[in-house]
């Protein structure tokens, strides 16, 4: 394809000419040849983690320029709950889901939920606070009724309240 510029036959259509390191951050010519009018939208960059929030970039739909970046505040957190009721729903029959919360303090209602459809499975947590390792442990069946705050919650601490705490070094130091 030869160049639209100064071709009479295309008297409606140029690309302009941008220095490369300027085209980044400048207007971008189309494969239309116009001009990139830039529709901006947030798409996800890097997924999050159970530990690391997402990245999000305000990225042009249509020629994919990027003009602002941003962290998914609290995306991890999510990833940890979504990723903490998963395991429970797709645990087979009678097993014991074992999460590692890191230094999560809390639970939100979607594992909760996920608990109470699955009356078969012993959840046990293992956390850190103020740098000391806990372990809870949720027996199969429980009854969580009144185990959710107003807020939609259920913190750690209130489950080790509820006499569910375990020792989380007992099993590591046998064998
Ligand atoms: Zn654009």
């Amino acid at each position: 394809m030869t160049t639209y510029e100064c071709d009479p036959t295309h008297p409606d259509k140029y690309v302009e000419i941008v220095p490369r390191e300027a085209a980044a951050t400048t207007t971008t010519s189309s494969t239309s040849g116009t001009l990139c009018a830039h529709e901006y939208e947030w798409v996800e960059d890097e997924a999050a983690t159970a530990e690391s929030d997402a990245k999000l970039v305000h990225k042009c739909k249509k020629c994919g320029n990027i003009d602002m970046r941003m962290t998914e505040a609290n995306s991890a957190y999510v990833q940890f709950l979504r990723e903490s009721a998963d395991k429970i729903t797709k645990a087979s029959a009678n097993a014991t889901v074992k999460i590692e919360a890191k230094n999560w303090s809390s639970f939100q209602r979607t594992v909760i939920d996920a608990l109470s459809k699955r009356p078969d499975v012993t959840l046990v947590v293992n956390y850190t606070e103020a740098g000391i390792r806990h372990q809870i442990t949720i027996p199969a069946g429980t009854d969580f009724a009144e185990f959710i705050d107003e807020n939609g919650y259920t913190g750690f601490g209130f489950l080790v309240s509820k006499g569910l705490e375990t020792d989380y070094w007992a099993g590591k130091l046998t064998k």
